[in-house]
């Protein structure tokens, strides 16, 4: 039984896994999937697997594959919902619609640009100062600007939603400020949608209750918490777990070559015993 603040005694639940095809799942995955899967069940809810397929080449079937088969291998049981790439539709809505509340601006800066930029604040993240929409205001462009990505004003947007708290079933209820990472990409260059944008929605589509992914993700809730208020969105509860980490410490990485799950259940390691030893795991 996973102890999970304020989860006992709770209507069912619906939680998700929603990795991404771009590489093997390792242990961490296997946690975030056995917490969500254990807590769905317990409460006699459903426990969702959804493909996050939107990474453009990055994005493989066949990892998708190995996953179903690692996650049957642990023990679990699952409902699949929609993969994202057959939701750009719904997505290029969603941004359409932040678009006539006059909340996201284009932006043309290159990778190499941002990658210069000195505010560099997260692993996966950089405060952006905002400067595509300092010219976006000076020439007023208006309608699809060809090859550009789309980023959200910020500032504007908590104007227009006010102060809004969301809750963690560990963090407890927490305000949500989610300017660290400035005014973030809602739609990528190359696809209707950005990972904010995507999870946020799909997560109301889907009926999640309960959104359970690691502390790694837990800042850019900031931003979903926000982008569920423009758009109208039902607000679940959050659970960020702790993570898994290596022998030295470190967060387990596909991009490190954390042991995949896949090479342990071909090797004929037992799954669900793996699956036991996790759920006693105290982190
Ligand atoms: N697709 C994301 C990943 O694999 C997880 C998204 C989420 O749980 O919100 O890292």
């Amino acid at each position: 039984m996973w102890h999970c603040a304020g989860m006992s005694g709770v209507s069912p639940i619906v939680t998700r896994f929603a990795p991404s095809p771009n590489g093997p799942l390792h242990l961490g995955h296997a946690y975030s999937a056995i917490v969500a899967h254990d807590l769905a069940k317990e409460s006699g809810g459903a426990f969702l697997l959804r493909i996050e397929d939107i990474d453009g080449p990055r994005s493989k079937p066949e990892f998708a594959d190995a996953f179903r088969r690692d996650l049957e291998w642990l023990g679990l049981e699952w409902d699949e919902v929609p993969a994202q790439s057959s939701r750009l539709i719904q997505y290029e809505q969603a941004a359409n619609d932040l678009r006539t509340q006059g909340l996201l601006y284009p932006c043309s800066c290159t990778r190499k640009e941002l990658a210069a930029l000195p505010d560099r604040i997260a692993e996966d993240g950089t405060r952006y100062p905002g400067q595509c929409h300092h010219a976006f205001e000076a020439r007023k462009a208006t309608g699809a600007d060809g090859d550009l990505a789309w980023r959200i004003n910020i500032d504007a947007a908590r104007a227009a939603v006010g102060a809004l708290t969301w809750e963690d079933a560990h963090a407890g209820e927490t305000t949500a400020d989610p300017r660290a990472f400035g005014d973030v990409v809602i739609v990528r260059k190359d696809l209707p949608a950005s990972y904010h944008l995507a999870v946020t929605h799909d997560d109301a589509q889907d009926g999640v209750t309960l959104v359970t992914r690691g502390m790694d993700l837990f800042a850019s809730t900031h931003i979903h918490r926000v982008l569920q208020a423009l758009l109208n969105l039902p607000v679940p509860r959050w659970y960020h777990h702790p993570l898994i980490l290596d022998d030295r410490g470190e967060k387990l990485a596909k991009r490190k070559g954390s042991p995949a799950l896949g090479e342990r259940r071909k090797s004929g390691e037992d799954g669900l015993a793996i699956a036991d030893r996790l759920r006693a795991t105290q982190i």
